[in-house]
Parts: structure tokens; C-alpha cells; sequence
């Protein structure tokens, strides 16, 4: 099991390295399943 410490680096280490879409999850109906951006959304 992660400690906190360790799973904030490592969300920090997957926010670095991916090509997220800043913020994107604020402006959507939450449907991931039918979304076309699941690949760049870090929710
Ligand atoms: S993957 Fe889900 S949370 Fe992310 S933008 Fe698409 S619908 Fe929203």
C-alpha cells in the first residue's frame, strides 16, 4: 500500500509525463464512456 507521500509523487510523475487537457472534466456531462478525450483527461 502507497503512503501519501508516495501517491502524490505519483500522480505529480503522471500529470508531468501525460498529455492531459488541463481542468477538461470541469466542462463535460461526466459521461466518460462516450467521451472522446478519455485519453487526455486525468479524471
Ligand atoms: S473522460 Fe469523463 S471526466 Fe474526462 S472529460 Fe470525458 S466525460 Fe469528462
Amino acid at each position: 500500500m502507497l503512503t501519501p507521500s508516495e501517491m502524490k509523487d505519483r500522480t505529480l510523475k503522471l500529470v508531468n509525463e501525460g498529455n492531459f487537457i488541463e481542468g477538461i472534466y470541469n466542462y463535460c456531462d461526466r459521461w466518460c464512456e462516450k467521451c472522446s478525450f478519455t485519453a487526455r483527461c486525468l479524471n
